[in-house]
């Protein structure tokens, strides 16, 4: 059986979940130790516990040390089965992750799924569901893959009661993708997403963004959401010819409006000034769909510690071979052979 070290690279949840997507793709059973050795609370939480009973009910897997605060799991896959499926975090942790992990599966099946996912929707250090909406999606469709996401309800930390709903219709073979170019820009939007907290936030932090990226007003939304609990984030999106960008940044007690946008505007001004189609998240997360297409190419600025351990943990499961060149001091080159 295959040993996965969890506390490689990054050492965090992101080894684990890919090594449950690819471990149903490839219907190679393994065992993870040291799960989330590089984190202050090891081992699995709600979110990752989550994510393992979702892989095990796609998988009809056979599962041991699911349990909450586990550093030990063995996996052993059989048939993967597409369908609808209700999976639910039962904290604010992050409903897409959970997504992240059943996906690659998913991919691999012909017929279509439904998810319904239930947790955190908007949650820092993991994708929000407009990330996936309007950045991840839109290229699995270019591969071929028909997928529609639906926000029935944002859930933010700590109440959580997020709600969203993916329905994916999988392609008979999967397209490789060639991401080298933004294209020409199409659209800049800010959106101050509020929840059961003033307005003057959400006001404040879309002053910040005019005044710092010269956005026009028209460009600057506040929108008010009902949730489980109070919220706030700040979206700031580039909707570029081949590639639609999204950054964010949460709102949270004692820290200021103009401190909140400074994040968002800071991750936007680097993504805007690197020039490449691929921001610092997305590269980590679209390697899986290029590696299970078989082929593939994009840029993007230098790989952070997570798009690095993604590569190890996939080239642990699949013979394929991705390079990863710089180009420049702030581009680099991607190409799944
Ligand atoms: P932990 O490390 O505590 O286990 P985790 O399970 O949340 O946390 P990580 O290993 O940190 O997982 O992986 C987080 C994932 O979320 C990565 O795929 C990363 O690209 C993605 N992500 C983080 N922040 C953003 C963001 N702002 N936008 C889009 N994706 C993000």
């Amino acid at each position: 059986m295959l040993t996965i070290d969890g506390s490689q690279g990054e050492g965090g949840g992101q080894v684990l979940r890919t090594s449950l997507g690819l471990s149903l793709v490839t219907r190679t059973p393994f065992r993870i130790v040291k799960v989330r050795a590089g984190r202050a609370r090891p081992g699995l939480m709600r979110q990752h516990l989550t994510a393992v009973k979702a892989a095990a009910v796609i998988g009809a897997a056979e599962v041991r040390g699911a349990e909450l605060g586990s550093t030990e799991l063995e996996f052993r896959p059989r048939e993967v089965s597409a369908g609808e499926h209700t999976f639910s975090v039962g904290s604010a942790g992050s409903a897409t992750l959970v997504f992240q992990t059943v996906l690659p599966a998913l991919l691999r099946t012909s017929t279509p799924s439904v998810l319904v996912l239930e947790g955190g929707t908007h949650n820092p250090l993991a994708p929000c569901f407009d990330f996936l909406e309007r950045t991840f999606l839109p290229l699995l469709a270019r591969m071929g893959v028909a997928a529609h996401a639906v926000l029935e309800r944002p859930g933010f930390y700590p109440a959580g009661g997020g709600r969203c709903r993916i329905a994916l219709t999988p392609a008979a073979t999967l397209a490789p993708l060639h991401l080298l170019e933004r294209g020409e820009l199409r659209a800049r939007r800010a959106t101050a997403i509020f929840s059961a907290i003033p307005f003057d936030v959400a006001r404040r932090e879309l002053a910040a963004v005019q005044e710092a990226l010269g956005w026009d007003a028209a460009e600057c939304v506040p929108r008010e959401m009902r949730s489980s609990g109070p919220g706030n984030v700040l979206l700031l999106e580039l909707e570029s010819q081949h590639v639609t960008e999204v950054v964010t940044a949460y709102g949270d007690r004692g820290v200021s409006a103009e401190t909140v946008a400074g994040k968002a505007i800071a991750e936007m001004q680097t993504y805007l000034a690197a020039g490449v189609p691929v921001g610092e998240h997305l590269a980590d997360q679209l390697l899986l769909p290029l590696a299970l297409a078989g082929g593939g190419s994009f840029r993007s600025l230098a790989p952070t510690l997570h798009t690095k351990t993604q590569l190890e943990v996939i080239r642990t499961f699949l013979d394929i071979r991705i390079d990863a060149a710089a180009v420049s001091e702030k581009e680099w080159h991607f190409e799944v052979h």
